[in-house]
């Protein structure tokens, strides 16, 4: 679908939530995506991109970004630790602290490298085994955790159990945000961010709606 639509259909549940134009932010997810088209949407006026490895945005974004104004990148997928300073340097946002030993490194390198990025916690509402995020009764030690180690936590982020019903879901994020003062919500994908947005999300990472199907894509 043409980014326009998606963004359409962004400000129309926006509205329909009774939310300000403008209230969330399009992450257009450009994983696996060939160059050509990610320049594609660069050229419609996009910025705000979501890649899900280090190695593969180390590879495309800084010539991306060197030809296009205030391009940000975010990391929407799991960190492992030796790869956290390349993560802080190459992106605008990091959507996946999950854990307790990552939180710290983040904390070493900022001090180290005078800034750092956003932080989303990313929760496993689902809880389940296979997947990244910490547990529903770990977020608020964790988001506590990080705020005692000065990093800019931001909002939480999910990926719901896939075949499911993500409202659920989507409703246990926003509780746990509130209740930890956090304002930012990262949640909704091409299936589901209206209904994301509906429940408060003012992130929503939307990859196949805009690029085409990722298998198709080679
Ligand atoms: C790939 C990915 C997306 C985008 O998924 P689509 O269904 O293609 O919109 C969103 N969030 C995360 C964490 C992803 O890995």
């Amino acid at each position: 679908m043409p980014l326009p639509d998606i963004i359409a259909r962004v400000r129309q549940a926006e509205a329909a939530a009774g939310r300000p134009a403008g209230d969330v932010t399009l992450i257009a997810v450009s994983k696996v995506q060939p160059n050509a088209r990610v320049e594609a949407v660069l050229n419609e006026g996009q910025r705000v991109f979501g890649e899900n490895r280090v190695q593969e945005a180390a590879g495309k974004w800084p010539d991306f970004a060197a030809r296009f104004a205030g391009v940000s990148v975010h990391l929407i997928g799991p960190l492992q630790t030796n790869k956290a300073r390349q993560a802080m340097d190459l992106f605008g946002a990091i959507h996946t602290l999950d854990r307790l030993r990552l939180a710290e490194t983040f904390a070493r390198l900022a001090q180290e490298m005078g800034k750092c990025p956003d932080m989303f916690v990313q929760v496993n509402t689902g809880s389940e085994p296979q997947k990244a995020g910490c547990f529903p009764d770990e977020v608020d030690s964790l988001v506590n955790a990080a705020r005692a180690l000065d990093l800019p936590v931001v909002g939480l982020m999910c990926i719901p159990p896939a075949d499911f019903d993500p409202a659920p879901h989507f409703a246990m994020l926003a509780g746990m945000a509130a209740r930890n003062g956090l304002a930012g919500l990262s949640m909704g994908m091409s299936g589901d961010f209206e209904t994301a947005i509906a429940h408060g999300a003012t992130h929503v990472r939307v990859g196949s709606a805009i690029f085409g199907d990722r298998t198709a894509a080679h």
